[in-house]
């Protein structure tokens, strides 16, 4: 599986209350946060949360754990996005606050969806 694929952004699995951040900086590196510790979700690479699970390189392989939840945000990035939408009331790309429904519902706040 090529993680690359991935949509950088947050996500929750159907598996427990994790959530998931995906970066891409240069290959692309996966985090674990766990939701009652979720103070801060800003992606800029010195603030981003969360605990490093796994790393692909440019050119490389997947090298982490965790890969049965990776696939399913592989295989069905939109509803993972909106399950983290819906449990932290953030966007799934840039981890602002969001509160309308509307907003909720499609996973991003109302700047995030304007650039899709
Ligand atoms: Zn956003």
């Amino acid at each position: 599986m090529d993680y690359r694929h991935l949509p950088e952004g947050y996500y929750q699995t159907t598996k427990g209350d994790t959530l998931w951040v995906i970066q891409h900086d240069g290959g692309v590196s996966i985090r674990q946060i766990n939701s009652d510790n979720s103070k801060s979700f800003r992606t800029d690479a010195a603030r981003t949360p969360g605990t490093p699970v796994g790393r692909q390189k440019n050119g490389g392989f997947y090298t982490g754990s965790h890969t049965e939840e990776l696939s399913e945000i592989y295989l069905r990035p939109a509803d993972a996005r909106i399950a983290f939408a819906q449990t932290v009331k953030r966007c799934g790309k840039c981890g602002k606050k969001i509160s309308a429904e509307e907003s909720i519902k499609r996973g991003f706040g109302p700047e995030c969806a304007k650039n899709l």
